[in-house]
């Protein structure tokens, strides 16, 4: 099964690599990837890590200890074993737990396999129903994935929020507003005062929000804000995309820049122009250098969501 869908997704998963990590210079399409990217560990507080490739796709966050370890997505690959492996030099203790911060391929793509190991999978009750259909991302103008298979999807939902107490922490993950899809879960891990953001949060691009699944500009804003209230000076915040960690700052340079196109947008809108003059003038031009570097989502595509969210 596990093979017949990695054969099936073969030429996607170049694409999807492209677009979803933003375009490695030594991937071209058509050339599949003979083994998936490692991961590196970072430590980041506590016994909190992040395991990330080079390319800042899809951030995992991993919490260790003797209970066994609780992990925060699964990477786009459907193999687990950049996982094991990633996770081999910081424990003996198998994985036990799953959360999927939201329904993205490059969120759950080793689900099957981990549940084949006897992982429990976590999530929002929207991912569970988003799985059972064909999944659709948003960049390039839309691109779709085919349904996960039975084996991916979570075993335990939760409408509002779950708390595990394992490792010595009370880790909550809790629904935050309709931001980058409809079902987005933030984990925290109070001890070592780490606040992992999912892809509501991202430090290396513009927001990407899914408005087909769920996604609002104006929720995103509000998530973002209520990560700013959750977080003190000492928290280390782990983004969706975007390599290592950050902190408050962090959050507040992402939302300073969603507020600054949100009100220029909003400027134009109330001077009557249209989504060609919006595009036209130009509204991020100060901050495509900084934000704009990834080809698979830019201002010209983030731009006719705010527009259409605020011109009602
Ligand atoms: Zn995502």
């Amino acid at each position: 099964m596990l093979i017949r869908i990695t054969a099936l997704c073969s030429l996607m998963a170049v694409a999807a690599a492209l677009l979803l990590v933003g375009a490695g210079p030594s991937l071209t399409a058509g050339a599949q990837p003979a083994t998936p990217p490692p991961l590196e560990a970072i430590h980041v507080s506590g016994d909190v890590y992040t395991l990330q490739t080079p390319t800042a796709g899809g951030n995992l966050g991993a919490l260790i200890g003797p209970d066994g370890v609780l992990l925060v997505d699964a990477q786009f690959s459907a193999e687990s074993q950049p996982i094991l492996d990633a996770l081999s030099g910081l424990t003996d203790e198998s994985i036990r737990f799953l959360i999927n911060t939201h329904i993205h391929p490059d969120h759950i793509g080793a689900n099957a396999e981990l549940a084949d190991h006897g992982v429990l999978i976590f999530a929002h009750d929207l991912v569970r129903e988003q799985m059972l259909d064909r999944i659709r991302i948003p960049r390039r103008g839309g691109v779709f994935f085919d349904q996960p298979p039975p084996e991916a999807r979570p075993v335990v939902t939760y409408d509002k929020e779950i708390t595990f107490h394992v490792n010595g922490e009370a880790v909550r993950s809790f629904l935050v507003p309709p931001s980058h899809t409809g079902g987005d879960s933030f984990v925290y891990f109070p001890s070592a005062d780490v606040l992992h953001t999912g892809d509501v949060f991202r430090t290396n691009m513009y927001p990407i929000v899914d408005v087909r699944n769920g996604g609002t500009f104006s929720g995103m804003v509000e998530a973002i804000e209520l990560a700013i209230d959750l977080a003190g000076s000492e928290t280390k915040v782990i983004p969706g995309h975007g390599f290592g960690f950050t902190d408050q700052a962090g959050l507040e340079e992402v939302l300073g820049m969603m507020t600054d196109i949100r009100d220029r947008v909003q400027t134009l809108i109330s001077n009557g122009a249209s989504l060609d003059e919006v595009l036209a003038a130009r509204p991020t031009a100060h901050l495509d250098e900084r934000w704009g570097g990834v080809p698979s989502w830019t201002a010209v595509d983030l731009l006719p969501i705010v527009y259409e969210e605020y011109s009602d």
